[in-house]
């Protein structure tokens, strides 16, 4: 039995019929941070709830699930198990399941649909302003019906802006423990990107200059590393550009291939960078909005990098701009 327990992953305790631990596997006494084996249940975990189900369980037998709080030295959820044994005998078995994990995930998941609803709730209420003033008000104004008919596509762009990036980040998560297989050369996709935000670049006064010659061949999706170098390129036009260059290098570094994307706009303030990829996070959410942003771009371009067992890496200084590289495993010349 003690052998049994010794091999299973959660935290196990078998008591006799008196309440002692009779048997505690490496991971209970992991968790009590003692060993609990000849001590009474109550003195090795001081929970009501466990105490209680272990009493009910040797009055009349049977099994009782109840919840198990641990707040010191981290903030823990299980579910505690406690069953009557057949055999042996009057033995009773506690076996605690660690839940902290999926709590975590399902509130990161219920926080991210809340976010999604208001992000998309904000441009639907102003489209139903503007409809209720041109049924009303507006009805007969043509100047203001233009005026109106023009914002009202602003916000409706704005709404599609945001379903595409969250349907991109949920099938790029749909996708991610499947390795990309094709072969894509990172170069030969900033000179395609550049030409694609060419208008864009030229609208921002900017000019996209890429510095790399040799190619840079990964193992990757040639769509999603568009999104990637497209989402950093679109990024410094959008919050970096002002007339100044764009520039970007790439290299061969180990068993890696980089490609950075530098501008020289105002920088981002040392306490931002770990939090840009979150999803919706943006340092200035009026300034991001007013551009077409979403809020998503790099949250969706940490995804595809996951994805390609890659990384990003961010340095930026006030007044002096940004890089941002992304590092993804080259092709091996076996593979190629
Ligand atoms: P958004 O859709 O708002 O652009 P991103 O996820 O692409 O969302 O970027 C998150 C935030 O990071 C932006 O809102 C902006 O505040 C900041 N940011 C991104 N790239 C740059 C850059 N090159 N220079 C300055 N700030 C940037």
């Amino acid at each position: 039995m003690t052998a049994l327990i010794g091999a299973l992953p959660d935290p196990i305790m078998l008591l006799d019929a008196h309440g002692l631990v009779a048997s505690a596997n490496g991971k209970a006494r992991d968790l009590l941070n003692m060993d609990p084996e000849g001590q009474h249940i109550s003195s090795a975990i001081r929970a009501p709830a466990i105490l209680e189900a272990v009493q009910a369980v040797l009055e009349h037998g049977g099994t009782r699930r109840v919840d198990y709080e641990q707040h010191v030295p981290l903030q823990r959820h299980f579910e505690a198990y406690v069953a009557a044994m057949a055999e042996p005998e009057q033995m009773i078995l506690i076996l605690l399941r660690d839940l902290t994990r999926e709590q975590q995930t399902e509130r990161l998941r219920a926080d991210f649909v809340a976010h999604a609803s208001h992000e998309l709730r904000t441009p639907l209420a102003s489209l139903l302003g503007f409809i209720e003033t041109l049924q009303g008000a507006a009805k007969k104004d043509e100047v203001s019906r233009e005026r109106f008919l023009a914002l009202m596509q602003t916000q409706a762009e704005r709404m599609k802006r945001l379903i595409d990036d969250l349907l991109s980040l949920s099938r790029i998560e749909m996708n991610a423990h499947l390795r990309p297989t094709g072969t894509t050369d990172l170069k030969q996709i900033a000179f395609h990107v550049r030409d694609t935000l060419s208008g864009l670049a030229k609208a921002a006064g900017v000019e996209i200059k890429i510095d790399n010659k040799e190619p840079l061949v990964v193992q990757g999706d040639w769509d999603e590393l568009v999104q990637v170098v497209q989402n950093l390129i679109e990024n410094a036009i959008k919050y970096a550009a002002s007339g100044k260059a764009i520039e970007i290098s790439g290299r061969r570094l180990g068993e890696d291939c980089e490609l950075t994307v530098r501008d020289f706009g105002p920088g981002i303030a040392e306490e931002h960078l770990p939090r840009l990829t979150e999803r919706f996070y943006r340092i200035n959410v009026q300034e991001s909005r007013q551009r077409g942003g979403t809020g998503l771009g790099l949250a969706i371009v940490k995804h595809i990098l996951n994805r390609h067992r890659g990384k990003m890496r961010i340095q930026s200084e006030l007044g002096a701009g940004s890089s941002f590289t992304v590092r993804i495993p080259a092709v091996s010349h076996e593979a190629k």
